[in-house]
């Protein structure tokens, strides 16, 4: 493998210092190109710490709370975990160097094209993806160890909660889709329903039910 480039060991170092302290998170992080993940004008800031654009109006989160929303995750290599919103497809390549296997699913065919090539180039045959509207999860493959969703709706969507084993974790952003007042929370489904525990101000893109028109 080549040296890590003095880029990358910034931002590992920045999101150390921030509060990620789980170092099979950071190896992840390390090992995931993200100047793969981002367009073209965005290449020269793809290792800041720092949101960038995808396409479709939608945003690649930033480094920091990839790493945040994957350490509250706690995944096992064992794990099958479902993430709603692929995207550029980076929060899923790092959780697929984590898990057995990930299932992924996001509601623009052309982000998914563009992901699915990216995990292809990176022999992550451990992702399956599918395009669909993911607040109804993913029955035929339900239940989930883990569930991570990387779009912001008002209420955790009852499929998820649904999909997910006793005792799984699902990490989610809850809140207005005007992201004005949006936190990141961790679930965990008990045996008389859910426990929440809110983590984390951010700001995502909202959690949209269906499909875009084509
Ligand atoms: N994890 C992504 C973040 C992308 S932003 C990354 O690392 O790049 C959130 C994504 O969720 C967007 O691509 C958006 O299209 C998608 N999304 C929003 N609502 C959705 C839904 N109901 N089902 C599937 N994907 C959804």
């Amino acid at each position: 493998m080549s040296p890590t480039e003095p880029r990358v060991i910034r931002l590992l170092m920045e999101l150390r210092r921030q509060g990620i302290a789980d170092t099979a998170v950071l190896s992840a992080i390390e090992r995931t190109p993200r100047d793969m993940f981002v367009a073209e004008p965005f290449l020269d800031q793809a290792y800041e710490n720092t949101a960038l654009p995808i396409g479709c109006g939608q945003t690649v989160s930033q480094p920091l709370v990839v790493g945040l929303m994957t350490q509250a995750l706690a995944v096992g290599d064992r794990m099958k975990v479902l993430e709603v919103g692929t995207g550029s497809g980076y929060q899923s390549a790092v959780l697929a160097l984590l898990c057995r296997r990930l299932y992924s699913v996001e509601r623009y065919k052309p982000l998914l094209a563009q992901a699915e090539d990216r995990f292809r180039r990176l022999r992550l045959h451990n992702i399956t993806c599918r395009l669909g509207d993911g607040s109804r999860g993913w029955p035929e493959q339900a239940p989930f160890d883990r569930i991570m969703v990387t779009a912001a709706a008002p209420d955790v969507p009852p499929a998820l909660v649904e999909q997910l084993k006793p005792d799984g974790i699902m990490v989610l952003p809850l809140g207005d889709s005007a992201g004005i007042c949006q936190e990141l929370v961790r679930i965990t489904k008990t045996p008389d329903g859910i426990d929440i525990q809110p983590f984390l101000p951010v700001r995502f893109v909202p959690l949209v039910e269906g499909l875009p028109e084509e």
